[in-house]
């Protein structure tokens, strides 16, 4: 398999852009550790036909020099300085920016240096559009990544199970399951991880708080780590002691439209038709209560391309790993929400996530 780099390469050797271009030019933190493996805080990217370069500052390029092996490290000293090389050594005439990493300024900055330069900048969403669908399906190598965070996570998900109990806050639920995936290995928790129980179950993106878990709560725990500048997700509601007979009906509710989306998620299947599957079944039975997107992929950033939304119209391919996770809302009430993330094969899909879906009663 040819590494993101080389595909871009491949792009502009074949002259298949709408627009002029002899080069990329990277310069998004996500893109530029999509494209180099190694994560810093400054730095861009030039692709060009027959060569590539990651330009860092001096904090990073010792290590970057060490690490990265799908680009040349240049140390970045004054930037026009080292564009100046790059465009005579290459002949550039037209470099593609990307669009989503360059701000006003900056864009304002590129396109004035490299007109000093001879060169033009081209900004479109031209080069945007292409990474993205590149990072969509994975290599080997980011699967392993995303599945070693994954196991961090299911781990996690294991031992919060153990000391879970009735007057535990939520933060303090959140904070355990954050120190023990850090302890396990994680460089960090792959978002702000959301531990909401009882009547704050409703609210989808809630904020742990101080709210003391109490028999009889569904507890809706959305946690993931961060290792090797790759995500995981994943969502699980526990009940706490005896539950009602409609908690148990939603949470049922909510599982048989996980698994029907999972089911219709295969190479070919459209994502919409995908989400379709999980919401018919919901709004059969609580109609406006799932408000949210089935899924969305995951990679070096914990949302990104593409979504099992009814409106996304991209086609599943095998390598893209993607969440399924539909829920139900009751105001006031309570919520349940069930995660996994499944990965498209050839002929259907496998699920990263190994943690239990059956109802647990703690
Ligand atoms: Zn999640
Ligand atoms: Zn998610």
């Amino acid at each position: 398999m040819k590494t993101a780099v080389e595909q871009l390469q491949q792009v502009l050797r074949d002259r298949v852009l709408e627009q002029e271009a002899d080069a990329f030019l990277v310069t998004s933190p996500q893109n530029r550790l999509y494209l180099t493996g190694f994560p810093s805080s400054a730095g861009g990217v030039l692709v060009t036909r027959d060569a590539s370069y990651f330009l860092t500052d001096f904090r990073y390029f010792e290590a970057a020099q060490r690490q990265v092996t799908s680009c040349q490290v240049v140390l970045m000293t004054r930037l026009s300085d080292n564009f100046w090389e790059l465009v005579q050594r290459h002949k550039l005439k037209h470099v593609l920016v990307e669009n989503a990493g360059l701000n006003l300024a900056d864009a304002r900055n590129y396109r004035e240096m490299f007109a000093l330069l001879g060169a033009q900048t081209v900004e479109t969403n031209t080069l945007d559009r292409l990474l993205r669908g590149l990072r969509a399906v994975k290599t080997p190598q980011e699967l392993k990544k995303i599945k070693a965070a994954q196991s961090i996570t299911d781990a996690a998900f294991s031992h919060i199970l153990t000391i879970l109990r009735p007057g535990m806050t939520e933060r303090e639920i959140a904070l355990e399951i954050e120190f023990f995936m850090r302890k396990s290995g994680a460089q960090g928790v792959a978002f702000d991880l959301i531990v909401v129980s009882g009547a704050n179950g409703s609210l989808c993106h809630g904020v742990p708080s101080e709210k003391k878990i109490a028999p009889g709560d569904l507890v809706t725990m959305d946690i993931g780590a961060l290792l090797d500048g790759y995500h995981s997700d994943m969502t699980r509601t526990v009940g706490m002691g005896s539950l009602s007979e409609e908690q148990s009906r939603v949470y049922h509710t909510v599982l048989s439209a996980q698994l029907a989306a999972i089911e219709a998620a295969k190479p070919g299947a459209v994502c919409s038709q995908v989400d379709k599957a999980a919401r018919d079944l919901i709004d059969k039975d609580y109609p406006g209560t799932f408000g949210h997107s089935t899924g969305h992929g995951v990679g070096v950033e914990i949302h990104e391309w593409p979504n099992f939304a009814p409106s996304c119209e991209e086609v599943l391919r095998p390598g893209m790993v993607i969440t399924v996770e539909p829920g139900i809302y009751l105001p006031g009430k309570f919520g349940v929400r069930i995660e996994d993330m499944i990965f498209i094969t050839e002929t259907g899909c496998e699920n990263l996530t190994e943690s239990t879906k059956e109802l647990l009663l703690l």
